[in-house]
């Protein structure tokens, strides 16, 4: 970074002052030709008031382009790719000159004043700094002062121009950083990077995508603070109404998973000592949203969901359901006719409904009832045998056929029959039912499906038959996460684990272009 500000500082005086006389005035020499090639080059740059490249430059970047392509033309070996990868090379340097000028001139054309209060700042500057682009390595000169009413130094073109006080990455860069980080680990994202023509490298693309992940979750705690007041809520509820629609059900299904994190980074030799491991386990509540009506099948009966809302967090139960009323508002939570939760028996989220979506209907997710069966079949009669499956079967259908009742009254008549231990193990399957009867209700669904299949389904029928009898969309949704947040061998650190888990919720719930206005919206993020 060169700046024009003319007084040498302390260390640059003592070093001056040992100095032989030849050196000392070799050194003003140096020093006035580089400051007048700096004025030279500041001049240059405050005069540009938009982006050109002279008949010159592309007159010598079109004969080379030729004559490489005449080279790859002519060449046995090479192919498209060959020119393919040649182009984007060579087009590189006039699109990072142009870059360079439109940023140059953007930066002229700003107004020097203090961004928080509009004054004109003082004791104004030119400052260079490099920025990393998308083309390549760009210098820019912009203006800086001092408010002397915010008292602070300000440089608001690095405002105009979407860049970050410290990061020398251009907004691109920064979205490319936050985009491959949050689907790849690092390592692999700058090679990736480097593939398709980008040097990330340099502008350290895993702090970047931190830096990246950390302005996302400040966008997130906004937009979830900007539920406080009923108006707020009326206003999101409105952007999410659209256009009249036909009633429908609003599906909202969580659940949870394990991440590993090592914590207290540094103290991994003092906690060992101690006998304690340096790493743990920690909760990511993850949950999903959608209208029932957004979800169906494609033509190889695979399920599908049109549009739909994602929250995944490392931040605590209170953090999930804040951020879940949110997205379920944005959703349609004050449009629906109905409001359907699905999930396991974590008594936590049942907790979470009573407490956020009073009136919504629960539903316990199917599967893990039937595994509960399953589980006692294996205790009593052992892993796989036809004894497990003779006494399990009757009991599935039941469940089936909303009769938990009969299936509590035939857990209840076996314990006295157990010894000690499994009898304690049956009696928390058979709390796990009773505290789950009013929640399985699965027989309308099953009966719609199936008249559906023959033919004879009425119009309530049709809908009720694409009501799921599992959480399998949330499920299938902790996976994704999962092939990124939980790799063999991976650990994580609170902070890093959030902010990339922020980035890739962002992207999932087509908010992308909140956080990179530059980015267009694309059909289908997720
Ligand atoms: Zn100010």
């Amino acid at each position: 970074m060169t700046t024009l500000s003319k007084k040498p500082t302390r260390q640059v005086r003592r070093a001056l002052a040992r100095q032989t006389p030849e050196q000392q005035s070799q050194r003003l020499t140096d020093q006035i030709l580089s400051e007048a090639a700096a004025q030279a080059s500041v001049a240059a740059a405050a005069q540009i008031t938009g982006a050109h490249l002279t008949d010159a430059e592309l007159h010598t970047w079109r004969q080379d382009m030729e004559a490489r392509l005449r080279v790859i033309q002519q060449h046995p070996e090479q192919n498209l790719g060959h020119i393919e990868e040649e182009l984007a090379r060579l087009a590189k340097e006039p699109l990072r000159l142009l870059a360079e000028r439109a940023a140059q001139a953007k930066a002229n054309a700003t107004a020097c004043q203090c961004l928080k209060c509009q004054r004109e700042l003082i004791h104004q500057k030119f400052i260079s700094r490099r920025v990393d682009s998308r083309f390549g390595s760009l210098l820019l000169w912009r203006r800086y002062g001092w408010c002397p009413h915010c008292e602070g130094w300000q440089f608001p073109a690095d405002h105009a121009l979407g860049l970050g006080r410290q990061a020398p990455a251009s907004p691109y860069l920064q979205e490319i950083s936050a985009l491959l980080v949050s689907k790849m680990p690092a390592e692999q994202a700058v090679l990736v990077a480097e593939r398709l023509g980008l040097d990330l490298s340099r502008c350290g693309m895993h702090r970047e995508a931190y830096r990246q992940g950390l302005k996302a979750q400040a966008r997130r705690a906004e937009a979830v603070a900007e539920l406080d007041t009923w108006e707020d809520i009326q206003k999101l509820s409105r952007y999410a109404e659209g256009p009249p629609v036909q009633p429908f059900t609003l599906l909202i299904q969580i659940d949870a998973w394990n991440i590993r994190e090592r914590d207290d980074w540094g103290q991994t030799e003092a906690l060992r000592q101690q006998g304690k491991k340096p790493e743990r386990w920690h909760w990511v509540y993850l949950a999903t949203v959608f209208r029932l009506d957004h979800r169906g099948q494609t033509a190889g009966q695979r399920p599908f969901i049109t549009e739909r809302g994602f929250v995944a967090t490392r931040g605590g139960i209170e953090s999930l359901t804040a951020q879940l009323y949110r997205e379920a508002i944005a959703r349609g939570l004050g449009q629906a006719q109905q409001v359907l939760v699905i999930a396991d028996g974590a008594v936590w989220i049942w907790n979470l409904v009573k407490d956020r979506f009073p009136n919504a209907r629960q539903q316990l997710d199917l599967y893990h009832a039937e595994e509960h069966l399953w589980a006692v079949a294996h205790e009593l009669y052992g892993r796989g045998t036809p004894e497990a499956l003779a006494w399990v079967s009757p009991l599935l259908q039941q469940v089936r056929e909303d009769e938990s009742p009969a299936v509590i009254a035939t857990l209840n008549e076996l314990k006295p029959r157990l010894l000690q231990a499994q009898q304690e193990k049956l009696q928390s399957q058979i709390e796990y039912f009773e505290h789950n009867a009013e929640r399985m209700k699965y027989k309308e669904i099953i009966a719609a499906r199936k008249a559906c299949a023959a033919g004879s389904a009425t119009a309530e029928q049709i809908k009720l038959a694409n009501q799921p009898l599992g959480s399998g969309a949330v499920e299938s949704t902790c996976r994704q996460y999962q092939c990124r947040f939980k790799r063999t061998g991976q650990f994580w650190t609170t902070p890093g684990d959030e902010a990339l888990m922020c980035l890739e919720t962002f992207w999932r719930n087509n908010r992308w272009p909140e956080l990179y206005p530059h980015a267009k919206p694309t059909s289908a993020m997720n």
